[in-house]
């Protein structure tokens, strides 16, 4: 992975990109507006260097490394000397610094804090968000997710925006990894809501088929 600074302008939709705004050392951070629900992916070490999908988190399908982990077989390749899958998570988001369209590329805790929030009715999508990475030993403090009153998208924005809701996930990972989903409350209450016209029957399905195995 790339050490990526949010000053660097990564461009899509159309071309395939292997790179995503990830937060690499401690104290940095990233302000963003989320665009659509995150895409995941799960993935175990199974040598020093080698990492394979994981076919149950990606495709809901039989994995015999997680099998291993479930009968506590001992990973000798990892610190914590188990098979348990990696799950990385994907946001497709507008960097409110950079004012661009960037893949958040990020670990489960940030994803649940968002999920939770969801769950108690609040439309995470017209929120901007902050994470920071703070590190340190206690694993629910490493990255510090908080939800910030919306400030208001630029007009370049809302046009970075559009691309970021029509990103496609399954073209950058090719057949690996689902979309989550985070629910939408029925009801914009906000100007800034951006307009989403077109309510997308996708969407509509992610909602129902949100598994995510941990
Ligand atoms: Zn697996």
């Amino acid at each position: 992975m790339p050490e990526d600074d949010f000053s660097t302008d990564i461009s899509f939709p159309g071309q395939p990109r292997s790179e995503f705004v990830r937060l690499t050392s401690k104290g940095e951070k990233i302000k963003f507006r989320i665009a659509k629900p995150p895409f995941y992916l799960g993935k175990h070490w199974i040598a020093p260097k080698e990492q394979v999908p994981c076919l149950k988190v990606n495709k809901n399908l039989e994995c015999e490394w997680c099998m291993k982990f479930e009968q506590n077989i001992e990973n000798p390749h990892t610190k914590n000397k188990s098979y348990k899958p990696n799950v990385e998570f994907y946001y497709s988001i507008i960097n409110r610094s950079t004012k661009k369209a960037e893949i958040f590329q990020t670990g489960i805790s940030v994803h649940t804090v968002i999920k939770e929030t969801a769950k108690a009715g609040v439309n995470i999508y017209n929120s901007d968000w902050q994470v920071t990475r703070n590190e340190g030993d206690n694993p629910a403090n490493y990255y510090g997710t908080i939800r910030l009153d919306a400030v208001s998208l630029t007009a370049e924005e809302k046009e970075e925006l559009k691309s970021a809701k029509e990103l496609d996930f399954t073209k950058i990972f090719k057949d690996e990894g689902q979309s989550s989903s985070i629910e939408e409350p029925a009801l914009n209450e906000e100007e800034d809501a951006t307009e989403e016209p077109e309510k997308e029957e996708k969407e509509k399905e992610n909602i129902e088929s949100d598994k995510i195995p941990f």
